[in-house]
């Protein structure tokens, strides 16, 4: 499929392809829009069906984090890079090397961080060729490293949004929230839900990753075809996106979706089908800012932890917003965000 055919394609600025025989890379960069700063987004390394769902995802990915940006008030545009896992994939120094000088070819106008399957290390290794990445180890009383705890606290802080906004409570305790994935953000969700008295139940591919948040947690353990489908207060999409469907909407048991994972909705149409269902859904790229907020203060170096903690937890309060604005008229709470982030954009444009 020709990029510009892909129903993914939304305007962006620039999509480049990436290949280098010698060390086996293949990447795809997608520019979104740069009207608010440089394009900001992770760098995610996965194993894709086809090319053509890599460059669909990356497409959807940029256009997110060009919402995701507006709607936390950075001076961030929107971009983001695929790695592709092909079936000989090295991993190697040189191959994040090489996609470091990709990145730093774009002068500027993509800024590179951590996404599924990268780690700081890795970030490490593109940073040797390029200035323009984020997420290097903390210095000492600045914003830095990985950002997936920071990510995790400002969904704490939207759960607990929503269920104020859903169910009239103050506090998670004593409510049951299902987590599919739990990875670097599922982790510290868990971690901070029950810690705030939340029982928690869990799924991963990666039966370690289970154990570990039902030792440490007290966490009870669901089947991955049935974790998004448990009795309870809130679901939290932690792993990949596109979860929230035709035939999984009709199948949910819970009040709240409020989540980690990028592109939780399928289709924009699904959070017509959220509301029709009576579920409260908390915008994916807004409650999942915390992580883009601190490479932001890390990159541009202008704010300490303090203040990016204050930052973080300004989510709750602009889910909440978001949430009395679309119970006014009913409309899904997707196309509220949408509709707010594309406004602070245009506004960028015309200035
Ligand atoms: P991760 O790779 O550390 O964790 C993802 C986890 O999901 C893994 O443990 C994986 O085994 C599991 N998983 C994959 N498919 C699954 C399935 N079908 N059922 C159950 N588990 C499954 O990634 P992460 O950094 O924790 O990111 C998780 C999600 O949050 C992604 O969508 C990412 O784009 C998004 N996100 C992450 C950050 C961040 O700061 N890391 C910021 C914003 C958004």
């Amino acid at each position: 499929m020709a990029a510009f055919d892909n129903p993914a394609f939304d305007e962006h600025e620039r999509v480049v392809f990436c290949a280098d025989e010698a060390s086996g890379l293949r990447a795809i960069i997608a520019i979104h829009s740069t009207a608010l700063g440089p394009g900001a987004g992770g760098c995610r390394l996965w194993n894709y069906e086809s090319d053509d769902a890599a460059l669909t995802d990356v497409l959807r990915l940029s256009q997110g984090m060009s919402y995701k940006n507006a709607m936390a008030g950075l001076n961030f545009g929107g971009g983001k890079a695929v790695i592709i896992k092909t079936r000989d994939f090295s991993g190697s120094d040189a191959l994040y090397e090489k996609f470091g000088e990709y990145v730093e070819s774009l002068n500027g106008d993509y800024v590179t961080a951590e996404d599924v399957g990268m780690t700081v290390d890795i970030m490490q290794t593109i940073g040797r060729r390029t200035k323009h990445v984020s997420v290097l180890p903390q210095q000492e009383g600045r914003a830095g490293g990985d950002p997936s705890p920071k990510t995790s606290w400002g969904i704490f802080k939207g759960i607990e949004a929503a269920v104020r906004f859903k169910l009239g409570k103050e506090s998670v305790a004593g409510l049951t929230v299902a987590v599919q994935g739990v990875g670097n953000v599922g982790y510290y969700l868990c971690k901070y839900l029950s810690s705030a008295g939340a029982k928690v139940i869990v799924a991963d591919l990666d039966e370690s990753r289970v154990r570990r948040v039902c030792d440490e947690f007290a966490a009870s353990a669901a089947s991955l075809d049935e974790i998004l489908f448990q009795a309870v207060d809130v679901v939290a999409p932690c792993a990949l996106g596109a979860v929230l469907t035709e035939e999984s909407i009709p199948r949910l048991r819970t009040a709240i979706i409020a989540g980690g994972a990028n592109n939780q909705l399928a289709l924009a149409a699904d959070g017509r089908r959220l509301v029709e269902a009576d579920i409260l859904y908390a915008p994916d790229y807004v409650i999942n800012a915390g992580g883009i907020i601190n490479v932001s203060s890390e990159y541009y170096g202008d704010v300490g932890d303090d203040e990016v903690m204050d930052l973080i937890n300004s989510i709750g309060p602009r889910l909440t917003q978001i949430f009395e604005a679309a119970a006014e008229n009913g409309t899904p709470t997707n196309e509220i965000a949408d509709k707010q982030a594309k406004d602070i954009i245009k506004a960028a444009r015309a200035t």
